[in-house]
C-alpha cells in the first residue's frame, strides 16, 4: 500500500512528546500583574466590570503583593486611585501621592518584586484625560512636563520601572533627560509606545475612575486602523531612549505585535487589557466557556505572536495553573 511517508501525527500521540516539541511554553516569568491602589484603610472593592480584581488601599495592597510572590509573579505594574484630582494631574507628582506611599510601603516588606510604575495623568485629573486641557484637547508640551515630574518622584519613592502610557510625542525623551538629571540613568522605560484608542478599556476606567468627562482620546491615541503608523511610534520612542515597547491592546493587535517583533530588538510586551479580561469572565461565569482554558490559548497566542512579556489581569490565575500542573 502506498501512503505518504509524512505522519503529522506520529508528534501528537504521546503525551510527553506533545510536551517536549511545544513552541511555546508560558512561564510566570513572562507575567506582569496590573494592580490597582487606594487610599483609606481596609478597603477590598471588587471592580464591578473587572470581578477578580480590586482596588486595594495600601494595607490590603501589601498583603495581596505577598500573595503575588507567593505565587511566583514577580513583577506588578501599579495604579493609583488618588483622593483628590486636579486639572492637570500635578497631584500625581507629589512625594506622598497614593501611588508613592504605596511603593515605599512595598519596599519595607523587602519582597522580591519588580515595581513598575504607570506614568499618565488621567487617573488624577478632574476631567479624566491623560494631560492638561488647552482650548478642549490635551496639550502635549504642557503634559509631558507633568509626566517627567511624577515618573522622577516615583522612582525616588522606590519605582524600578517607568511606564508612561499617556502617548504625548515626546514624553519618552523628557522623561528620560529628567531621570538622568536626577541620578537615575540605570532606571529603564516601558513605552506604550503603540496603544491604540480602543473600546477595549473601558472597565479599567471603572477600576481607575479615569473616564474622559468630555470627549475621547483620540487625538493621542493611535487608529485601530493603522499599522504603519505603528513603527513610527515604536522608533520615535526608541530614539528617545525607551529601553522597552509596549504593543496595547493585545488580543485584537496580534498582528501589530508580530511586526513589531520582526522589526524591532528590544523587548516587546502586550497588555491583555481590562476588556479582554471582562470579556472572558462574562462568558464564563454563564458557563459558556472554560475560562482557565481560554485563559491559556489566547496567553499563548499573544507569546506565539511575538510578545516576550505579558501584562495581564490573569496573570495569579495563571499562575496557579501553572504551578499546579
Ligand atoms: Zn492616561
Amino acid at each position: 500500500m502506498s501512503f505518504p511517508k509524512t505522519r503529522l501525527r506520529r508528534l501528537r500521540y504521546n503525551p510527553i512528546i506533545r510536551e517536549l516539541v511545544k513552541e511555546t511554553k508560558i512561564s510566570v516569568d513572562d507575567l506582569i500583574y496590573p494592580m490597582f491602589v487606594c487610599t483609606g484603610e481596609n478597603i477590598r472593592n471588587e471592580i464591578s466590570s473587572m470581578p477578580g480584581q480590586y482596588q486595594l488601599s495600601i494595607d490590603n495592597f501589601i498583603n495581596e503583593c505577598k500573595n503575588v510572590t507567593r505565587k511566583g509573579i514577580k513583577s506588578i505594574l501599579i495604579f493609583g486611585i488618588p483622593e483628590n484630582k486636579d486639572e492637570s494631574g500635578k497631584i500625581a507628582c507629589q512625594d506622598n501621592s497614593i501611588v508613592q506611599r504605596a511603593i515605599k510601603e512595598i519596599r519595607k516588606q523587602n519582597l522580591n518584586l519588580l515595581i513598575i510604575a504607570d506614568v499618565c495623568n488621567c487617573e488624577y485629573t478632574n476631567h479624566g484625560h491623560c494631560g492638561t486641557i488647552i482650548d478642549g484637547d490635551v496639550d502635549n508640551d504642557l503634559t509631558i512636563q507633568t509626566l517627567a515630574n511624577q515618573a522622577v518622584s516615583l522612582v525616588k519613592a522606590g519605582a524600578d520601572i517607568i511606564a508612561p502610557s499617556d502617548m504625548m510625542d515626546g514624553r519618552v525623551g523628557l522623561i528620560r533627560t529628567a531621570l538622568d538629571n536626577s541620578g537615575f540613568e540605570r532606571t529603564p522605560i516601558l513605552s506604550y509606545a503603540v496603544k491604540y484608542s480602543s473600546a477595549f478599556y473601558s472597565p479599567f476606567r471603572d477600576a481607575a475612575d479615569s473616564t474622559p468627562s468630555f470627549g475621547d482620546r483620540k487625538t493621542y491615541q493611535m487608529d485601530f486602523a493603522n499599522s504603519r503608523e505603528a513603527f513610527r511610534e515604536v522608533e520615535q520612542d526608541l530614539n528617545e531612549g525607551a529601553d522597552m515597547i509596549m504593543v496595547k491592546p493585545a488580543l485584537s493587535y496580534l498582528d501589530i505585535i508580530y511586526k513589531i517583533k520582526e522589526y524591532t530588538n528590544v523587548p516587546v510586551i502586550a497588555y491583555s487589557v481590562s476588556g479582554e479580561y471582562s470579556m472572558i469572565k462574562a462568558a464564563s461565569q454563564n458557563n459558556w466557556i472554560k475560562e482557565m482554558d481560554i485563559v491559556m490559548e489566547i496567553t499563548t497566542s499573544i507569546k506565539r505572536a511575538g510578545a516576550d512579556i505579558i501584562i495581564t489581569y490573569h496573570a495569579l490565575d495563571i499562575a496557579d495553573r501553572l504551578n499546579n500542573k
